[in-house]
């Protein structure tokens, strides 16, 4: 589904050059949920946006679903993207624009003509439970439901694959459990494969399949959720499991 290989990831700063992502390899397979841990400035957002075209690699290859993402642009890559979803930390709703309406911008932005996407916003705001909502405006809602609408927009082109770069990050602990209950809901019932970036080890144990930890670019160990919980190797992974137990 997904396929990282040898991915580095060079930026040109003022005072010369920061390896932001070090010859990082890994497989995502249809269906699973995949989890990035790591500190603040590890390189997991950066990770992410190579997975979706946002950031092009310095060497290296970036797969998904068979298209090599990693060398397409304009508006192939536009199309590809429609199927590789993102929700964000901050949820980057139109403040302007109410629930429907923000659901429905990437349906308008895919040509789908109006009553088959109104269609489709009323089943999106039904799956998130949102029903009743749809007029509000984002702020009128609470962060949780916020990020449902995000959820929403993003799942409205029938995506392949959502990334999550800390999507819960902004919620308090009883949110964000019902936010992953609903990333793990979708999971189950589309068969949408899911990467998901966090700091926070019980993120990764509620609902991720798989986990890598990231440090300073690189990541230095990866394995199922359990086996890492039962036995982390690198000092940090045993510092993130600890976080939990
Ligand atoms: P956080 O948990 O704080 O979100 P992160 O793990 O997502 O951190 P990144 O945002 O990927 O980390 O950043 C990794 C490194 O790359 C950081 O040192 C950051 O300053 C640097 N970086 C990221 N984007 C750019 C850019 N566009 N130009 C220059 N440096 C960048
Ligand atoms: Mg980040």
């Amino acid at each position: 589904m997904i396929e990282v290989k040898d991915v580095t990831k060079i930026f040109k700063t003022k005072s010369g050059q920061l390896t932001a992502v070090d010859h990082v390899s890994l497989s995502v397979q249809k269906g699973e949920i995949f989890g990035i841990i790591g500190y603040s400035g590890a390189g997991k957002s950066t990770l992410i946006r190579l997975l979706n075209g946002l950031e092009k690699p310095s060497s290296g290859s970036v797969i998904v679903n068979g298209q090599e993402i990693s060398s397409i642009k304009g508006k192939e890559l536009r199309k590809a993207r429609q199927k590789i979803s993102m929700i964000f930390q901050h949820f980057n709703l139109l403040w302007s624009r109410t629930v429907a309406e923000n659901i429905a911008f990437p349906l308008e932005i895919a040509g789908v003509p109006k009553a088959e996407r109104e269609k489709r916003v009323q089943e999106l705001i039904e799956l998130v439970g949102l029903k009743g909502r749809g007029d509000a405006y984002p702020s009128q809602l609470s962060g949780g439901q916020k990020q449902r609408v995000g959820i929403a927009r993003a799942l409205a082109n029938n995506p392949e694959v959502l990334l999550c770069d800390e999507a819960t990050s902004a919620l308090d602990p009883e949110t964000t459990d019902s936010i992953l209950s609903l990333l793990k809901d979708i999971n189950e019932r589309l068969g949408l494969t899911i990467v998901l970036i966090t700091h926070e080890m019980h993120v990764i144990r509620k609902i991720c399949h798989r986990v890598a930890v990231m440090q300073a670019g690189r990541i230095v160990e990866q394995g199922t959720v359990l086996e890492v919980f039962r036995n982390p190797q690198a000092e940090i992974t045993k510092n993130f499991v600890m976080q939990v137990s």
